[in-house]
């Protein structure tokens, strides 16, 4: 598979050079070259296939001229070792659980995939790789432990001081070896700039091979298309009756379930759920995009001012050159099919009681946005079933869920046992400097 930039579509890397690299230098994003539908047996094999298959498959669909298919297999089957149940609300309303892996977020499937991947190719190579990634909360945590003791593999995680969970920080900052946390004085956006103008410097990139661990890594997306056919299956749809409801931050997720449609899954709609940092859903019904610092909110793994994966939705609905103008008939074309709704965090409040007192249910802040954009999608497309992607367990977001149920709740344990761990962090500013400075003195 080849893979071309946003920005120039003329410009193609092979897969390891698009996993290497993360970003295109054109600062774009890469976008596989062919999105086929997957075979005809595949579909009719797949209420029999468990969900390591489908992973298989799917890869191999996509990625089969790359990876020999024996090496692909047991790598794919590694990294999906995990379950990802659905699970039912009500006849119109289900929770697709994400959380089951050992971050216990969604991202653990990205980050799982590809550090296997990077390790396939980093095989026999004698300079270390160093991994750099920005996080609002629940990346860094899915990337350290995918990463973590993988040979020939540094990773460097920034984080916004103070505006992530303890837990989440403990998740971090706490494994050691070859994992390392810079806690920066600002915002999420400011680590993911800080990640960026690396990505840029030339002169850095000559001295130290660097890669992102970001939702712009192709690779991290591609496992995340899985999960909507294993949906699928669970449910036993036929035809396109279900719709998928996505708690959206920089939208790797939402993108990766566009990338399964086009693999051939029916898909009724696309649910866009936002938290006030909601630059794309006002896109979707405006078609102005307006990019702005990020909010701090509940949902804080939410809280995106300037969505990397933006880039990549256009593309999918026409828009040939990232740099050119925006295209009206993008806009109309990703409407048709996506619509997009915010809330704040009262209402966000107010839905994670309600779902536990209609159903007994425990959703986290990030789920609990979904579950409010899907029942009012619903209320318009009455006779539709809705998946919600659950992409934390509640236990991530623990203080929070605590104070608005009024009650304790349960944490795993591999949770708990994090807790009275010891955090290790380089505290930074939000300048670029010191940060180059730190990764040439660690790593040259
Ligand atoms: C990362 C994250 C999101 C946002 O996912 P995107 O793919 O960036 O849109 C939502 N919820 C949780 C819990 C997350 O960790």
């Amino acid at each position: 598979m080849q893979f071309y930039s946003t920005n120039d579509p003329t410009h193609k890397a092979s897969l390891a050079e698009a996993i290497f690299r993360g970003l295109p230098a054109d600062n774009g994003l890469y976008m596989p070259e062919r999105l086929d539908p997957l075979p005809r047996e595949f579909f009719q094999e797949l209420p029999y296939l468990s969900f390591a298959e489908i992973g298989y498959r799917i890869s191999r669909h996509l990625l089969g001229e790359d990876v020999p298919d024996a090496d692909l297999k047991s790598l794919v089957y590694d990294a999906v070792n995990f379950p990802a149940p659905v699970v039912k609300l009500d006849e119109q309303r289900y929770v697709l659980e994400l959380f089951h892996g050992p971050s216990l977020a969604f991202k653990d499937f990205g980050a799982r995939f590809m550090s296997r991947l990077m390790g396939y190719f980093n095989q026999g190579n004698k300079q270390e790789l160093v991994i750099l990634v920005a996080t609002s909360g629940d990346t860094g945590g899915a990337v350290a432990a995918g990463f973590y003791q993988t040979p020939g593999i540094e990773v460097v995680i920034l984080y916004p001081k103070g505006k992530v969970s303890l837990l989440q920080e403990k998740q971090l900052t706490t494994l050691g070896h070859n994992i390392h946390a810079l806690e920066v004085d600002g915002t999420f956006d400011d680590c993911q700039a800080i990640v960026k103008q690396a990505f840029l410097d030339q002169e850095l990139r000559q001295e130290i091979r660097l890669s992102s661990a970001n939702s712009i890594n192709i690779s991290r997306l591609i496992p995340q298309s899985f999960y909507y056919f294993e949906a699928y299956k669970q449910l036993g749809a036929k035809g396109d009756d279900v719709a998928f409801c996505i708690p959206s931050g920089n939208f790797g997720n939402l993108t990766a379930g566009l990338l399964a449609q086009r693999m051939g899954l029916p898909v009724r709609h696309f649910i866009a759920a936002t938290n006030q940092n909601d630059v794309v859903p006002e896109f979707l019904k405006t078609g102005v995009y307006t990019p702005r610092p990020s909010v701090p909110t509940l949902s804080n793994a939410m809280d995106v001012g300037a969505p990397s994966n933006f880039a990549r939705m256009l593309n999918l609905y026409g828009q040939v050159n990232g740099l050119d103008p925006l295209n009206p008939a993008t806009h109309q074309a990703m409407r048709e099919l996506i619509t997009g709704f915010a809330y704040d965090d009262d209402r966000t409040e107010d839905a994670v009681r309600e779902v536990e007192q209609r159903f007994g249910y425990v959703i986290d802040p990030h789920g609990a946005v979904g579950y409010l954009a899907l029942t009012e999608w619903q209320q318009s497309n009455p006779g539709t079933r809705g998946v919600i992607l659950e992409t934390a367990h509640p236990s991530k977001f623990k203080p929070d869920v605590e104070r608005i149920l009024g009650h304790e709740i349960e944490v795993p344990q591999r949770l708990a046992e994090l807790e009275n761990r010891e955090k290790v962090a380089r505290p930074m500013g939000t300048a670029y400097a010191p940060v180059k400075q730190w990764l040439r003195e660690q790593f040259l």
